[in-house]
């Protein structure tokens, strides 16, 4: 029985969503996983600047720490604010006290400032995917913790894909790519399974027809909430982690979920299997294991007691050795004045969304 666990780890977050509620209703009901994206997300990121971007991933991310999540994969795009993106999202994550491991998601999809509607394999690299993979570049050669970010091969041609691929190798990085999340990207598998390599970060593989090397982000609730299928990630020999895809951060609220999602494919199966999951995280931020969550619950230890139990509530971290929320609070900032920055943040890009 314990009240404690380590900090928790969200493995594929989009901070960039965190603004997206309360926005306007798109111009007409998305009916598809690929209209979701060009009515909702595609317009949201393309309306996104600096100071939106900076007190989006702020707000993400002090929730996230509010729910015990210490360690953030947060995966990219503001197309009409590239450069300089990946910065502002980390130091959003420095002022709230979340680690974070960050990259710009590159996309052939837009060309100047517009989107193109079909990108095919023999696409050529488009300028905005070379701005992309430079963004990605200068983050990391300055230091930044991160990988090389990728859309989704279906929005990318295959020069962009390997220029993508060669860089990583060179940098001695991973690759963080969204794959065969909905059926428009089915051929990931087959686009991919030369250049993915053991340290890459395959988000859904829902679609995916072949094994690819590289750990398997599976973002449960997200993938029901697109309508685009069950992942069944335990048909594969990758080792597993828990993502949201922007939906928050609580993981063990992620996991709960997960667990019954699982369950309904797999009765036999175990709350073990998602809470492995969610400690495979780990990997990507080891210093975790050193956070300090507390929970008003006494076995929060125990994968059976938590998916029975919701509405478990965490009530102090700490990190290094410091208490960073106590009593359910921050302690190193304002999370009323991030709340009210944020939502002021909010009215511009819901305003540019309505217009
Ligand atoms: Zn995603």
């Amino acid at each position: 029985m314990s009240f404690t666990t380590n900090g928790l780890v969200c493995s594929h977050h989009h901070l960039y969503s965190s603004l997206a509620r309360g926005m306007p209703a798109p111009p007409r009901t998305p009916d598809s996983f690929l209209s979701i994206l060009e009515n909702v997300w595609w317009r949201l990121d393309a309306a996104l600047d600096l100071d939106m971007i900076y007190w989006s991933a702020a707000l993400g991310a002090a929730e996230a720490l509010c729910n015990g999540t210490t360690a953030i994969i947060d995966h990219h795009e503001s197309p009409f604010a590239i450069e300089g993106s990946l910065d502002a999202i980390k130091n959003a994550c420095d002022m709230v006290g979340v680690r974070s491991n960050l990259c710009y998601g590159i996309t052939d999809r837009w060309s100047g400032s517009k989107m193109t509607s079909e990108v095919s394999p023999s696409s050529a690299m488009t300028a905005e995917a070379r701005r992309g993979l430079d963004e990605n570049i200068r983050f990391l050669k300055e230091g930044g913790r991160g990988m090389l970010g990728v859309h989704a091969a279906f929005t990318c041609g295959d020069e962009t894909l390997a220029a993508v691929a060669d860089a990583a190798s060179q940098l001695d990085v991973g690759v963080h790519i969204h794959v065969a999340e909905g059926a428009e990207d089915s051929d990931a598998g087959a686009r991919l399974e030369n250049l993915a390599q053991d340290n890459w970060l395959l988000v859904h593989a829902v679609h995916l027809d072949r094994p690819l090397r590289g750990t398997l982000a599976h973002n449960p609730r997200s993938n029901m909430n697109n309508a685009v299928g069950y992942a069944h990630p335990t048909q594969w020999d990758n080792k597993v982690v828990l993502g949201t895809d922007g939906i928050g951060a609580d993981m063990l609220e992620e996991a709960r979920l997960g667990y019954v999602r699982l369950r309904e494919s797999n009765v036999t199966e175990t709350p073990d299997t998602v809470w492995t999951w969610l400690s495979n995280g780990e990997q990507f931020f080891p210093e975790v294991r050193h956070d300090v969550v507390t929970w008003n619950y006494d076995h929060v230890d125990s994968p059976w007691h938590v998916a029975f139990t919701p509405g478990i509530r965490c009530t102090s971290v700490h990190v290094n050795g410091t208490e960073v929320v106590r009593d359910g609070t921050p302690t190193q900032f304002d999370i009323e004045e991030v709340r009210a920055k944020a939502a002021e943040a909010a009215t511009r890009l819901h305003a540019r969304l309505a217009s």
